[in-house]
C-alpha cells in the first residue's frame, strides 16, 4: 500500500515538475532591479540630485552623474557575478563604488535565502553588508588588500558567503572594465622588443590612410578644394600605450615611464600618429581645451580628448617607423575600457562655396590584443578560504564519518555484543546532537534539497555547495551512503535533531514514562504527512520560493540547533510540542512528519545492498523487533520497510541476543519443537536478506 501511495506521490510530482520548472524558470533569470537616483545617491554618500545612466558595456551596471561629473558606479552581484544563494535563487547586492575605486555603499536588493529570511534580524543583515563600506579595490598590500572584510555571520554561512564572494567578484569586475584598478586590465609588466612593424603586426597599433583624391571627392565642393593625388590626406595610426612592449618600444624608457607615472589610477594612455596634409589635432583646441576632431566611441560612450591630459611626443623612439608629423599622446578615463574594441574618429572639415560646413569621418577601430590584457586578478575563491579556516570541524565530521563507515561495515559483530552496541550508539548519537548539530551546526534540511534541485535548472556551481564544509562532507557522505545503506545512514546516525529525539526517548523509557503504541494501519496512514510535506515544499518552491521556506519551517532544525532554542516563542513551543510528542512515541517527528526524511525514503530506493537480516520466523511466531524498532519500520509480517528504517541495528541486536530474542531462547533451552514448516512469506517493502542460521 506504503509503495503504491509513493509511487503515487512521485507520479504526481514528476508530472507537475515540467509546468513547475517552466513558470519558475521565468523567475529564475530576473532582471537586476535598478537603482533609483536616491538610492544611488545614497550609496555614493552624495548629498544632492544625480542622474544615473545605464552601462550594458561587457561589465554592465550604471553611471552616476552630477551633472557633466562623474561619482561613481553601481553594480548588480547578480548580473556581474551571477550570484546564487543557498535556496538556488538570485541573490542580488547592489554596490557602490567611487571612481578611485573604494566601495562606498551595499545594499541587500534581493534574496530568497531562508537563514535571512527568518533567522537572522535586518539589522544583523545590514551590518554585515555594510562592512564591505571603504573596501579599497586599489589596495594592493600584501596581506590587508583592500583592508578588513566582515566575518561571514556563523548561522548564515553560505548565504552570507556568496553574498561577501558576490560583491568582491563583482567589485573587481567592475573596477577593472572602468579602468579603475591599476592597469586598467593591460598588462603593464611584461615587455619585449619590438619595431614598428611589428607592432603593426600584432595589431598593438593600427593605422588606416585616406588619398588626397579621396579626400576631395568627399569633401567636393569645399571654399579651398582638396587637390587630387596620390599624397597622404591623412595616414592615421593609434595604439594605447599602457603595456610596455608597446609603449616602451614607441616612446623609449624614460618617456614611456614619464607617460605611466603620470597616468592617474584608472586613465590609460593613447597614442595618435598622424601625418599628411590633415593635422589630426588642428588648433581650435588651444583656444576651447577639446581635441574636437577626434572622438573615442566604445558602445554608446564617446570621449574627446581635452588638454588636461595631452602631451605633445616630439618623436617615436621605436625603429622603422615611418616619418610622422603630429604625435599625440591623451590620457583615457576610466569610462573608456582600453580592453575592450573602441574606435577613433578624425574629422576633417570644409567650408564650403555656399558657406555650409563639409566633413568626412576618418575611422580607426582599435581592439587591444589579448597578449596585452592582464591575466584578471583572482582572489583564493571563498570556499578554499572557508575549508582553511575550518579545517577542525572538517576533520572532527571527517572523523565521525570514518568512525560510522566502520561501525556499519562491521555492524554484524557488533550487533552480537549488545552492551558494545549500547554504547557506540548512544555516545555516537551523542556526539551527532553535540559536536555535529549544537557546536558545527551540521543540521541537513530539506531547504538544502530544494536548494539543489532549484541549482540543477539554474546552473549548479559547486562553489556554492563548498561554502559550507561541514555540511557538504556530510551531503557528500549521504548521497553515497544512501547507496548503500539507505537513508538510515543519514537520520539514524547523523541527523543532531533525530538524535536528540532519541536521546530524550531512551531517558524517557528509563524514566518509565509509557510507550504509545500507534495501531499499524493509522502509523502507515501518517506516514503519508512528511511524504505530502516533502512534494509540497518543493512544488511550491517553483511558485514562490518565500512560501515554500515557510512552509520548510515545520522542520525544527533551525529552532532546536541552528539558533540554539533562541526564538520568537511559537516556534521554541512547535519544537517542544514535537519533543514532547518523542516521549511517548519514539522518533515521533520522524516518523510522521519529517519531509526530509521522506525525501532522503525517495533515492532510498536505490539502494543496492541489504544488511539487515530477518528470521523466517520474524512476524509469524515473533514480534518483538517490531514492537521495539526505533520508528515502527517492521511490518507485522516482520518486513523492515526500507523507506523508514534508520538503521538504528537494534532489531538486529535482538535477534543476535539470547536473551532477548525467542527463537534463541528456545534453541538455548534445546527445544525440540520442530521448525516451523516453510511458509511463503509475502513479498517485502524492500528485500531484506534472511539469516542464513537455521531457525
Ligand atoms: S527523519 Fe528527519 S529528523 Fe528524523 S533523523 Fe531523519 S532527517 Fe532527522
Ligand atoms: S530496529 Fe531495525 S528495522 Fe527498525 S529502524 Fe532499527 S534497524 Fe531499522
Amino acid at each position: 500500500m506504503i509503495n503504491r501511495l509513493f509511487c503515487l506521490i512521485l507520479l504526481c510530482f514528476l508530472s507537475a515538475l515540467p509546468a513547475l520548472a517552466n513558470n519558475g524558470i521565468s523567475q529564475f533569470a530576473p532582471e537586476p532591479l535598478s537603482p533609483t537616483p536616491e538610492m544611488a545617491a545614497q550609496l555614493l554618500q552624495i548629498d544632492g540630485p544625480v542622474h544615473v545612466i545605464r552601462d550594458d558595456s561587457s561589465v554592465p551596471g550604471w553611471s552616476v552623474f552630477e551633472g557633466p561629473n562623474l561619482l561613481g558606479y553601481l553594480g548588480s552581484t547578480w548580473e556581474i557575478a551571477g550570484s546564487v544563494g543557498y535556496s538556488g535563487r538570485p541573490l542580488d547586492v547592489l554596490l557602490a563604488m567611487s571612481p578611485e575605486g573604494r566601495i562606498t555603499g551595499v545594499q541587500l536588493m534581493r534574496h530568497d535565502e531562508p537563514i535571512l529570511t527568518l533567522g537572522i534580524s535586518e539589522t544583523a543583515i545590514t551590518q554585515y553588508v555594510d562592512g564591505y563600506t571603504g573596501y579599497d579595490l586599489t589596495d594592493t598590500t600584501p596581506g590587508s588588500e583592500g583592508g578588513a572584510l566582515p566575518d561571514v555571520i556563523s548561522r548564515a554561512t553560505v548565504s552570507t558567503g556568496v553574498i561577501r564572494d558576490g560583491i568582491l567578484r563583482s567589485a573587481r569586475a567592475l573596477a577593472v572594465a572602468r579602468g579603475i584598478v591599476a592597469g586598467s586590465g593591460v598588462d603593464r609588466i611584461n615587455y619585449e622588443p619590438a619595431d614598428w612593424d611589428a607592432l603593426l603586426a600584432m595589431g598593438a597599433v593600427v593605422g588606416t590612410r585616406v588619398s588626397m583624391s579621396t579626400a576631395a571627392d568627399a569633401l567636393a565642393g569645399a571654399k579651398v578644394p582638396v587637390l587630387p593625388g596620390d599624397d597622404d590626406f591623412v595616414h592615421l595610426w593609434a595604439g594605447v600605450v599602457d603595456s610596455p612592449t608597446i609603449g616602451r618600444n614607441l616612446l623609449g624608457p624614460q618617456e614611456f615611464a614619464r607617460t605611466l607615472a603620470a597616468l592617474p589610477t584608472g586613465h590609460s594612455a593613447l597614442i595618435v600618429m598622424s601625418t599628411g596634409l590633415q593635422s589630426h589635432r588642428g588648433t581650435d583646441w588651444k583656444r576651447t581645451g577639446i581635441f574636437d576632431r577626434l572622438t573615442i566611441r566604445q558602445q554608446d560612450r564617446d570621449w574627446h580628448p581635452g588638454v588636461a591630459g595631452y602631451r605633445l611626443i616630439r618623436r617615436l623612439a621605436i625603429s622603422g617607423s615611418p616619418e610622422i608629423r603630429e604625435i599625440s599622446l591623451f590620457d583615457m578615463p576610466p569610462t573608456i575600457d582600453p580592453t575592450q574594441p573602441f574606435t577613433l574618429e578624425l574629422r576633417a572639415t570644409r567650408v564650403a562655396r555656399s558657406g555650409d560646413e563639409l566633413a568626412m569621418t576618418i575611422s580607426l577601430p582599435y581592439d587591444l590584443p589579448s597578449e596585452f590584457h592582464m591575466a584578471p586578478y583572482t582572489p583564493e575563491p571563498l570556499w578554499r578560504q572557508i575549508w582553511v579556516k575550518k579545517k577542525l570541524a572538517t576533520g572532527l565530521v571527517a572523523g565521525m564519518l570514518i568512525i560510522l563507515t566502520v561501525i556499519l561495515f562491521a555492524q554484524d559483530s557488533i550487533t552480537r555484543r549488545p552492551r558494545l552496541w549500547r554504547a557506540l550508539r548512544l555516545s555516537f548519537l551523542a556526539t551527532t546532537f553535540l559536536v555535529l548539530g549544537m557546536v558545527l551546526n551540521g543540521q541537513l534540511s530539506v531547504v538544502q534539497v530544494v536548494a539543489f534541485l532549484h541549482s540543477l535548472l539554474t546552473g549548479f556551481r559547486w562553489e556554492t555547495f563548498l561554502i559550507e564544509p561541514v555540511i557538504f562532507l556530510l551531503w557528500s557522505f549521504v548521497a553515497l551512503g544512501l547507496l548503500f545503506w539507505g537513508r538510515g545512514v543519514y537520520c539514524g546516525w547523523l541527523c543532531p535533531f533525530g538524535a536528540l529525539q532519541e536521546i530524550l526517548n531512551a531517558v524517557a523509557q528509563r524514566l518509565g514514562i509509557r510507550q504509545i503504541t500507534v495501531p499499524q494501519p493509522l502509523h502507515e496512514r501518517l506516514w503519508v504527512l512528511k511524504y505530502s510535506l516533502f512534494v509540497g515544499i518543493v512544488a511550491l518552491s517553483f511558485y514562490s520560493m518565500h512560501d515554500a521556506l515557510i512552509l520548510a519551517e515545520v522542520e525544527p532544525f533551525k529552532t532546536a540547533i541552528s539558533m540554539r532554542f533562541v526564538r520568537a516563542w511559537p516556534f521554541v513551543l512547535f519544537v517542544v510540542v514535537i519533543l514532547t510528542a518523542g516521549l511517548f512515541i519514539e522518533r515521533f517527528y520522524c516518523r510522521y512528519l519529517c519531509p526530509l526524511g521522506a525525501g532522503l525514503a525517495i533515492p532510498a530506493k536505490l539502494k543496492i545492498f541489504d544488511w539487515l537480516h530477518r528470521r523466517p520466523q520474524c512476524g509469524r511466531e515473533c514480534r518483538l523487533c517490531e514492537t521495539k524498532c526505533t520508528v515502527g519500520a517492521i511490518d507485522s509480517l516482520g518486513r523492515i520497510n526500507a523507506n523508514e528504517c534508520v538503521l538504528c541495528l537494534r532489531c538486529q541486536v535482538i535477534m543476535n541476543d539470547a536473551t532477548q530474542c525467542p527463537v534463541l531462547k528456545r534453541r538455548a533451552r534445546g527445544a525440540t519443537t520442530p521448525p516451523p514448516a516453510p511458509v511463503r512469506v509475502p513479498a517485502p517493502t524492500q528485500p531484506v536478506a534472511t539469516d542464513a542460521v537455521a531457525p
